[in-house]
């Protein structure tokens, strides 16, 4: 009998209530980026967003929901002019006193962080930075306009020195990277001490920058294919650093509707999930074929793969519905 180790995914412990703060604070318009269309929101007076949020929280509290964790997604949070980063430091820091949330993050990028400001955010109550770090590759980040180069690993160190959570947010297929490079970036966020990965494959999205390159010929999106292949790689292997992984994409049909569909799937995380505990697998058993194999109860919604698209791969190592058995615990037993 072999064993191995099985995180991934895991939930977080409180819910997360997402803020979209959409181009606020932004330095670039990046090639892929269109956030109005992503968030399906457009233009907001700031206050607005605040009171909205101010509003949800006292709702939850007053249904007996369990305090969520506010996350401040989209734009720059920390390049945001100083006044309207103090808004949401204030609301959020007031929110924690009263227990209306559990803490909160933010998403930036990582040419907008020092110490001054990763200070301040944890003071505040900040519990996790995601920094937008998209690649580490030089070559991709001015491929993807993002205006910086090398920023990435220096904030990574800062974010972790601060004593803050570090999420990377990475962008599989941008321009300029392959599989190849993107594998590089996972390996480069972990040495960097990530404590979570968010995946957001690229998507062309209607009215930006790559929609008119791809057009013309100048960018190849990666097909689903190699999508799935790709971030299941991404997440092999690295379990027993127990990292958090998550997927950047909500898949609301304003969103699918402006994109070429090339790796879009509401599925998506699942289907990574499924091929990347199947190449775990795999690699266990040696080419060998199994009896039998213990998995733990959480991966059983996506053990088969979407609409059962891995069996004929589990078949193929001897393993049908007989032979599986979902167990408690973290661990994945193969009997060989
Ligand atoms: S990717 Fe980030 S920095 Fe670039 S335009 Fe979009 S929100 Fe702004």
């Amino acid at each position: 009998m072999k064993k191995f180790y099985w995180s991934a995914p895991r939930r977080s412990a409180c819910p997360i209530i997402p803020v979209f703060l959409p181009f606020h604070g932004c330095p670039a318009h990046c090639v892929y980026c269109a956030q109005y269309t992503q968030t399906g929101q457009g233009p907001i007076p700031f206050p607005d967003i605040l009171d909205k949020v101010g509003t949800v929280l006292r709702a939850r509290a007053l249904a007996g929901l369990p305090p969520p964790e506010l996350a401040f997604y989209g734009g720059t949070f920390t390049s945001m002019p100083e006044k309207e980063q103090r808004q949401c430091l204030d609301l959020a820091t007031y929110a924690i006193q009263r227990g209306l949330i559990c803490s909160f993050r933010c998403s930036t990028r990582p040419d907008s962080v020092d110490v001054p400001t990763l200070t301040r955010l944890r003071d505040a109550g900040c519990s996790t930075v995601e920094l937008g770090a998209q690649s580490f590759a030089d070559a991709a980040l001015t491929a993807a306009r993002r205006g910086y180069g090398g920023a990435a690993a220096a904030a990574c160190n800062l974010a972790k020195q601060a004593g803050l959570n570090l999420g990377v947010q990475l962008l599989p297929g941008m321009p300029g990277v392959s599989p190849e490079v993107f594998i590089c970036d996972v390996s480069a966020a972990l040495r960097m001490g990530a404590d979570m990965l968010r995946f957001y494959p690229c998507l062309v999205l209607a009215g930006t920058e790559l929609a008119r390159e791809w057009r013309a010929g100048g960018y190849r999106p990666w097909g689903m294919e190699v999508c799935l292949a790709s971030l299941a790689q991404g997440c092999h292997g690295h379990g027993a650093q127990n990292v958090g992984y998550a997927w950047g994409w909500h898949l609301k049909p304003f969103l699918t509707e402006r994109c070429w569909p090339g790796s879009v799937h509401p599925a998506l995380g699942e289907r990574v999930m499924a091929r990347a505990l199947l190449m775990a697998v795999r690699q266990e058993a040696d080419r060998g074929r199994l009896f039998a194999l213990d998995a733990p109860l959480r991966c059983q919604g996506y053990f088969w793969g979407h609409r059962g698209e891995l069996r004929a791969a589990w078949a193929a190592l001897g393993l049908g519905s007989d032979e599986v058995r979902f167990v408690e615990g973290e661990e994945v037993r193969l009997y060989l």
